[in-house]
């Protein structure tokens, strides 16, 4: 198929363009380079056809494009017959939701609206949206599809229960249309060759990021926030997973879509702690990790773990990399690339 791949440039965009060329797809990314670099699609290519780069260029396509912008979407759309969109271009800081909210709104939600009015414009039917496990707010853990939504403590996450709402109501509305709401749990780890991988402008605000740069020495120790939650060891407790095991979900998601809706959760199903991934990581990679204890995080909650049983049942999708794994591949990305 050809699949259009917004911030296909980006952390889990870039991945996702690996596990599709590897499955045969060809690949048109869109992205503006608010958070990546074009150079990224030349790493993409060098993976994928192992120093052959020339061979790439009729597989992968970049649009240095802003997917708000209605005019040089709909140019890609008349250029390309597409067979399908995956959606991953976004802003996506929790914190500068919050002091920019209307931007967050803007970008993330007019993207959403451009792109499904191209796709029913020009027939592409298949519909794939990176959502968060941030829509199911303080429930219950595990985090199930079928659960009531809780409200969302930010802008960045009203932006994910808003472009779901805004999907779902373009499939009532068009019922040959379908899309796969796919609800991302926590994407850690980098592809293998450590050519590609999360590359956080300024101090990191995500764990994972954060403890790689205190394993070199970039900052001095990790901040923990918060060890008096109700969770095996009073810190926070989220579903890592790894990106190349994200990305064949969306491989996975596309090859099985059908009319309608549909709600994936992809996570792996196992809570790990915070002094828990730090262990896993000083044991993998032999560095000591120094930490202190702070104050919590505003707006954290104790625990978001997936249900992941759906995935498996209907895409017999699982997440194969352990936490060990994950350790490996974001520290090696670490050292590479930064
Ligand atoms: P990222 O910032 O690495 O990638 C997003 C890409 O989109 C970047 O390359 C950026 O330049 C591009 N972009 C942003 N706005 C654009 C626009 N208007 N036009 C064109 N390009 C634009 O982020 P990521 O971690 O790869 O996340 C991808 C998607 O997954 C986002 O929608 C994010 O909200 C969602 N998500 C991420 C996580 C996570 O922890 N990383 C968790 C849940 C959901
Ligand atoms: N965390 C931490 N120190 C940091 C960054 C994160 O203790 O410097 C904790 C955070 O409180 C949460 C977990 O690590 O319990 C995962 O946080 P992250 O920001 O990576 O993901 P999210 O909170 O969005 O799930």
């Amino acid at each position: 198929m050809q699949i259009l791949v917004t911030g296909g440039a980006g952390y889990i965009g870039s991945h996702t363009c690996v596990a599709l060329l590897e499955a045969g797809h060809t690949v048109i990314v869109a992205d503006n380079l608010c958070n990546s670099k074009a150079e990224t699609i030349d790493k993409i290519k060098q993976i994928v056809n192992q120093g052959n780069e020339a061979n790439m260029d009729n597989k992968i396509t970049f649009y240095k494009i802003d997917v708000t912008d209605e005019v040089a979407v709909e140019k890609v759309f008349s250029n390309h017959k597409l067979d399908g969109v995956i959606h991953f271009a976004g802003l996506k800081a929790v914190g500068e939701s919050v002091e920019k909210p209307l931007a967050y709104y803007y970008n993330n939600l007019v993207s959403t609206i451009v792109l499904s009015k191209m796709c029913l414009k020009y027939g592409v039917n298949k519909f794939v949206f990176s959502s968060s496990a941030t829509v199911y707010g303080d429930n219950t853990v595990p985090f199930v599809e079928t659960m009531q939504l809780l409200p969302t403590t930010n802008p960045y996450g009203e932006t994910k229960v808003m472009s779901e709402r805004i999907l779902t109501d373009a499939i009532k509305a068009n019922p040959d249309f379908s899309v796969s709401l796919l609800r991302y749990f926590n994407p850690v780890g980098a592809h293998e060759s450590g050519l590609i991988g999360e590359a956080p402008n300024g101090i990191p605000n995500n764990l994972m990021p954060y403890v790689t740069q205190v394993a070199k020495g970039k900052l001095e120790k990790l901040r923990v926030f918060g060890n008096d939650y109700p969770t095996v060891d009073g810190t926070g407790v989220r579903d890592y997973i790894h990106v190349m095991d994200l990305a064949d979900g969306h491989v996975v998601a596309l090859d099985n879509l059908s009319n309608g809706v549909h709600i994936y959760n992809l996570g792996t199903g196992q809570g790990t702690s915070v002094l828990q991934l730090v262990k896993a990581f000083e044991e993998a990679n032999g560095i000591e990790i120094p930490y202190e204890i702070v104050d919590r995080r505003p707006g954290d909650i104790a625990s978001c773990y997936a249900d992941a049983s759906k995935a498996e049942r209907k895409l017999k999708w699982i997440a194969k990399r352990d936490i060990v794994e994950m350790c490996l591949d974001s520290w090696r990305f670490e050292q590479q690339n930064k």
